[in-house]
């Protein structure tokens, strides 16, 4: 069980939070930082800490990194039924204990407790998924073209994964790597973002619950990523590094990763168009628009950043558009009728402030928000902007809020170009009843995935990721399992013929 179970008093009435371990995980134990440092989590909707965890340093990440390769070579040799058990039961304890948990990730990241459940189910249904995959985890057998050899294929585990998530979706963030790295054998270090780490521990107290051996998963938690984790990358001893967080960060680590030619999955930033041509549902498109903007209050890598609406309706989208997001509820994600909680933190909230206030600098008209409200938390009202210029800065950043900027378009080559001139390529999403031009986007737009005639494409069954410097591999799906197996090929000479009598 764990030590340092040090909940700060806080704003939990259940006591949710004070149940959550709050120590480093480490070759099965729960151990305090080396330096006995720890670090306060706050809850962003009033500034105040509601926890206070480990800040691992250096060594800690040393020593999680040297449990994950000692325990690699027994979880290879466990098999895949064994690990797909262990997978489905974390399921169904995750779901038993989804009201708690739900609570935990309200109270660290901010948002409306039914929306934290929904992400609780998400992340859950990874497990199940990947307990599937464990058990198909497939090899060939193939005649060599001349006839005179055999090709066996295996698929192995990578080897030790580290894995890093970011505060946005602090539970499915983790379960969509740490899901696929059990199945295919993997042990990890997992570091969780330092807003959110208590999501991850309570994640981590499950698996080892369920008979995850010792040193298979350990959790690292600190406020000093860097140098926490450089030292781990360049060890040797993991051979692979799963991360979702931003595309500067991934940059980095993918230098780092360079040195020991580590295999990499990087789920990186977005910068997500949503198209409306003038032939589409305009009720559809107004709900698929407050869907892909309003998940997560707007801070996911999959929200619409840019909507582009055809000159004849965009009038019309605009004035639908603003009354669903002016109707929102807005405030802390635990009291009942919240739709929209609290921004990360005063950073998150500065910058949206500042890139509305730059569109409206640029001549954008604001069509319902626009204000930061006075008070303790981090809140940014739903805002809908039209009229936004494509030299905007938001029209080339990720708002990460809740800002609906409107751009009008009079062509589909037009909008087309648009959408592609971006770095990133994610995710795009387009509303039209012509299968034409349906087609035409779908297969044009520069996006690893595509939302046509819906808002939301995350599902744990699909292969989620992105093109360009979105990122490098897939996560869920059948694919998800692939980041973390490497194929093996046996060359076999023969057979030669039989000799009779
Ligand atoms: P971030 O600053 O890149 O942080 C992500 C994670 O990386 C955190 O755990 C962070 O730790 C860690 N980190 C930061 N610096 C590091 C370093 N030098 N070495 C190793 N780890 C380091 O991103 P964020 O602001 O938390 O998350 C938002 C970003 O994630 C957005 O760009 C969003 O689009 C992206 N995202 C992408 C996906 C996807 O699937 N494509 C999904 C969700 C989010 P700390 O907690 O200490 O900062």
């Amino acid at each position: 069980m764990s030590e340092g179970r040090a909940g700060v008093e806080g704003q939990d009435p259940g006591g949710a939070v004070d149940r959550v371990p709050t120590d480093l995980f480490i070759a099965g134990e729960w151990v305090p930082a080396g330096s006995g440092e720890r670090f306060d989590v706050l809850d962003p909707a009033t500034g105040r800490p509601i926890a206070s965890v480990a800040d691992a340093g250096p060594d800690d990440g040393r020593r999680a990194v040297e449990a994950a390769a000692a325990a690699q070579p027994e979880l290879a040799a466990t098999s895949p039924r064994e690990r797909a058990d262990w997978l489905n039961a974390a399921y169904v304890a995750v779901m038993d204990r989804a009201d708690e948990l739900a609570m935990v990730m309200t109270l660290e990241m901010g948002k409306p407790l039914a929306e934290a459940k929904g992400e609780i189910t998400y992340a859950a249904e990874f497990l199940r998924h990947f307990a599937g995959e464990a058990l198909r985890i497939e090899g060939g057998y193939q005649t060599a073209p001349a006839g005179n050899a055999r090709f066996l294929t295996m698929r192995q585990p990578v080897g030790p994964s580290l894995l890093i998530t970011p505060w946005n979706f602090p539970m499915a963030m983790g379960t969509r790597k740490i899901g696929p790295a059990i199945a295919a054998g993997c042990t990890s270090v997992i570091k969780p973002a330092h807003q959110t780490p208590l999501s991850m521990l309570a994640l981590v107290e499950i698996l080892a619950e369920v008979g995850v051996p010792a040193g298979a998963v350990n959790a690292v938690t600190t406020t000093h990523a860097g140098e926490v984790m450089e030292p781990m990358i360049r060890s040797g001893l993991a051979r692979k590094l799963s991360f979702t967080g931003s595309t500067k960060i991934g940059k980095v680590l993918l230098e780092q990763c360079a040195e020991r030619v580590m295999r990499t999955s990087m789920e990186l930033g977005g910068n997500a168009p949503f198209i409306v041509f003038a032939d589409a549902d305009l009720d559809d498109a107004v709900a698929g628009a407050m869907a892909a903007k309003m998940r997560n209050m707007g801070e996911a890598c999959t929200a619409a950043n840019r909507i582009y609406v055809e000159e004849p309706v965009v009038e019309e989208f605009g004035r639908r558009l603003a009354q669903e997001m002016s109707a929102l509820t807005v405030g802390p994600g635990t009291q009942e009728g919240v739709k929209v909680g609290p921004l990360i933190d005063d950073a998150a909230q500065t910058k949206v402030a500042e890139l509305v206030q730059d569109a409206v600098d640029g001549g954008a008209q604001v069509l319902t928000g626009g204000e930061v409200p006075d008070g303790e938390g981090y809140f940014y009202p739903p805002t809908v902007l039209t009229g936004v210029s494509p030299d905007a800065r938001m029209a080339g950043e990720e708002i990460f809020g809740p800002v609906a900027p409107l751009t009008p378009f009079t062509t589909e080559g037009e909008v087309l170009g648009l959408a592609n001139d971006t770095p990133y390529g994610l995710v795009s999403y387009v509303y039209t009843r012509d299968l034409d031009r349906a087609l035409r986007m779908a297969e044009g737009l520069e996006a690893g995935m595509v939302g046509l005639n819906q808002g939301v494409v995350s599902n744990p069954a699909a292969p989620f990721g992105g093109i360009k410097e979105s990122g490098l591999g897939r996560e869920g799906g059948a694919l998800g399992i692939e980041e973390f197996l490497e194929v093996k090929y046996v060359g076999i000479a023969g057979p030669r013929p039989a000799q009779e009598g």
